[in-house]
């Protein structure tokens, strides 16, 4: 192992890994979203519980290497008590800064900064995304579905 990836694996990105947080399964899941990352074996299993808009409580049930798990557990603490709108936002904030976008500083990531560093190796890229991008699938799919809702009983 490189000088430089020893860097990437942090104390707090190790302590994530060790102690994730947020894996209890939910008694109520109005969204339950799943996501893989073939190229390192990660697999993630995600579930909201939402009350008007706001993420009451999530668990994220993750296999695979320390990025993801840590991501995954970081996300968990990131956004229970937001509302969805500001989690998307979140989310979309994650995604650029893992691809090296120059994003406009205005949140606080709490650990996720820790994971910035992982930009800069490609191959762990998709690791760090993988609970984002199943969190922003769920919650489309989600307000998707409340939409037809309230269409319907319209
Ligand atoms: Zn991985």
């Amino acid at each position: 192992m490189t000088d430089s990836l020893n860097d990437l694996y942090r104390d707090i990105i190790m302590d994530h890994f060790r102690y994730p947080r947020g894996q209890k399964h939910l008694d109520k899941v109005d969204i339950k979203t799943e996501g893989k990352n073939p190229t390192c074996g990660d697999e993630l299993e995600l579930e909201l519980k939402i009350d008007h808009d706001i993420v009451e409580d999530v668990s994220v049930g993750c296999k695979g290497c320390a990025i993801s798990i840590a991501s995954g557990s970081i996300l968990s603490e990131l956004v229970k008590g937001k509302d969805l709108q500001e989690v998307k936002k979140i989310a979309r904030h994650v995604k650029g800064m893992l691809k090296g976008e120059n994003m406009s500083d205005n949140f606080n990531l709490g650990d996720l900064e820790a994971l910035k560093g992982v930009k800069d190796f490609p191959v762990r890229i998709k690791c760090a995304l993988l609970s984002w991008t199943a969190l922003i699938d769920g919650i489309d799919a989600w307000e998707h579905k409340e939409k037809a809702k309230v269409s319907s009983t319209e």
